[in-house]
């Protein structure tokens, strides 16, 4: 989306700028600071198109940049997260935040992840029908019925609820924590083994209802985190 708004906020002023000229080299429109309090009062004075996030900030938690944005708005947020430090990334995906990238990264993976964060701001979603589509998978949620290929899948409730929430997460890293809590309940969250057990058997009957198709393919694991839903195959 050329023309975007972005505000990157990261303290390291020479990868700052570097990453704010990248973009800009790409048709987005940057700005930047340095700190969160920065970060807040272009927020409130700017209204990016979205954020990019370093979780460590100088002065404040980059997770209270996430929660004050939230409370306001659902603004895509990309948050740079440091490698080793999966309990960051866990608490800014699960305070809000929409995607992460781990330090280093490329440059080229942060503008795909960038561009796929506005096109779904731009529009993805439930259908007005209440049908929520990927690929060959498509779940009507007032009939509760799922389909794949058009042949109607025998799923429990609780598989049911899972790709549910799967399938509204188009693109998105879902958290163990927050999958676990969206369809067993609080009590849950720690049960990391239930989840396991429940999305094997879930693309194996995707697999067994999609024959040769990709429909098994709708989530990857993100290690030590959760899982990633693929973006909706484009036709
Ligand atoms: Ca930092």
């Amino acid at each position: 989306m050329s023309g975007a708004h972005l505000l990157l906020v990261e303290d390291d002023a020479v990868a700052r700028t570097a990453v704010a000229q990248n973009l800009a080299g790409h048709g987005y429109v940057v700005a930047e600071t340095g700190d969160a309090a920065g970060a807040l009062r272009s927020w409130d004075a700017a209204r990016p198109d979205l954020i990019v996030l370093d979780l460590g900030l100088p002065d404040l938690d980059g997770l209270a940049v996430i929660r004050r944005v939230r409370r306001e708005s659902a603004t895509p947020i990309l948050v740079l997260s440091a490698r080793g430090r999966e309990a960051d990334k866990i608490e800014a995906l699960e305070a809000g935040a929409d995607d992460y990238v781990t330090k280093p990264y490329g440059i080229g993976e942060l503008r795909a992840r960038v561009a796929a964060l506005l096109r779904r701001a731009g529009g993805a979603g439930v259908e007005p029908s209440g049908v929520l589509r990927n690929g060959s998978i498509a779940l009507d949620t007032s009939r509760r019925v799922v389909a794949v290929g058009g042949r109607e899948l025998d799923l429990t409730p609780r598989e049911y609820e899972l790709l549910k929430q799967m399938l509204a997460a188009p693109g998105r890293v879902l958290t163990r924590g927050r999958l676990l809590r969206a369809v067993w309940g609080t009590a849950y969250s720690d049960e990391g083994h239930y989840l396991h057990v429940y999305v094997s058997r879930l693309r194996r009957k995707l697999a067994a209802a999609d024959p040769g198709g990709d429909a098994r393919d709708l989530v990857s694991a993100e290690p030590g985190v959760g899982y990633r839903v693929r973006e909706p195959p484009s036709d």
